[in-house]
C-alpha cells in the first residue's frame, strides 16, 4: 500500500488545520493537528511502521488465540491479555526457542492497536539498531535523531531477540539511552515496552536488568521446549 499523506482532505499532507477559536479577536484561528479524519495519516504511520519491522503480511494479523494453549505458554499468553486490557509498562519474556514468544509480541501488538487505537511496532533488535543506524548515512531520508525520536515515543514497542543482536559500541550506547527513555515512560505508564529473549535477563547490563524487574513490571520465564516440529 502506498499512501500518501499529501491526499489528506483536511490538510493537504502539512498534519495541521486551522481551527478557529476567537481568541483575542473575531475571527482569530489557531493551527491544530490535523483529525486525520479519513485515517490517510494513520494508514501512512503504519506502513512506515510495517517498514521497521520486516513483518510479513500475515504476521500483522496474529492474534492471542493463535497461540498454542498449553503449559507455560497458555499462562503467558494469559498475562499478555492481562497486559493488553491493562498495560503496566515493561513486560519481558525469555526462555528457549520456538515456544511462542515471536507469536506473543506479534499478537500483542496487533491487539493493542485493535483495543486502544494505539499504534505500535513488533521489531527484532538487530533490524531496529539498523533502522536507527541508517540515519547516519548522508542520503538518509529521515536523520538519526528523528528515527530515535519515533521509535522511543510509539505507545507500544515489542522488541525481539533483545539479547541476540551484535553489540558493537554504536548498539551498547543506542540500547542504553533507548531503554532508559523506554523505562521513564513506562512508570509513568506513558509507553509499553515487550522484550523477548532466550537467555536469563540477569546476565544483562545491571541497569538494563534493574530497569526490566522493577517491582512495577513483570518478567515470565517459559520453561516449554520448542513446538515447532523436529527436522531431522
Ligand atoms: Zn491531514
Amino acid at each position: 500500500m502506498n499512501v500518501k499523506s499529501s491526499t489528506c482532505p483536511a490538510c493537504d499532507g502539512t498534519g495541521w488545520v486551522e481551527r478557529r477559536d476567537d481568541v483575542g479577536y473575531d475571527g482569530h484561528v489557531t493551527m491544530v493537528r490535523c483529525p486525520d479524519p479519513a485515517g490517510v495519516h494513520e494508514t501512512a504511520a503504519v506502513a512506515r511502521l510495517a517498514r521497521i519491522s520486516g513483518l510479513l503480511p500475515e504476521e500483522t494479523t496474529v492474534r492471542l488465540d493463535d497461540v498454542a494453549p498449553w503449559g507455560d505458554t497458555a499462562r503467558m499468553t494469559e498475562l499478555a491479555r492481562e497486559f493488553i486490557a491493562e498495560p503496566w509498562g515493561f513486560f519481558t519474556l525469555w526462555g528457549g526457542y520456538g515456544n511462542g514468544k515471536t507469536l506473543i509480541l506479534q499478537a500483542v501488538v496487533n491487539e493493542f492497536r485493535e483495543h486502544h487505537g494505539d499504534l505500535g511496532t513488533y521489531v527484532r533488535m538487530h533490524d531496529l539498531l539498523e533502522y536507527v543506524r541508517a540515519g547516519y548515512a548522508p542520503n538518509a531520508r529521515e536523520d538519526a535523531r528523528a528515527r530515535y525520536e519515533r521509535l522511543k515515543s510509539l505507545p507500544v514497542l515489542a522488541i525481539d531477540e533483545f539479547d541476540a543482536a551484535r553489540m558493537t559500541d554504536f548498539a551498547y550506547e543506542f540500547r542504553t539511552a533507548f531503554l532508559d527513555d523506554r523505562y521513564r515512560l513506562a512508570i509513568t505508564r506513558r509507553a509499553h515496552t515487550l522484550f523477548a529473549m532466550n537467555h536469563d535477563p540477569s546476565t544483562l547490563p545491571g541497569d538494563l536488568y534493574d530497569r526490566m524487574r522493577d517491582g512495577r513490571f513483570v518478567i515470565f520465564y517459559n520453561g516449554d521446549t520448542s513446538m515447532r516440529p523436529v527436522l531431522e
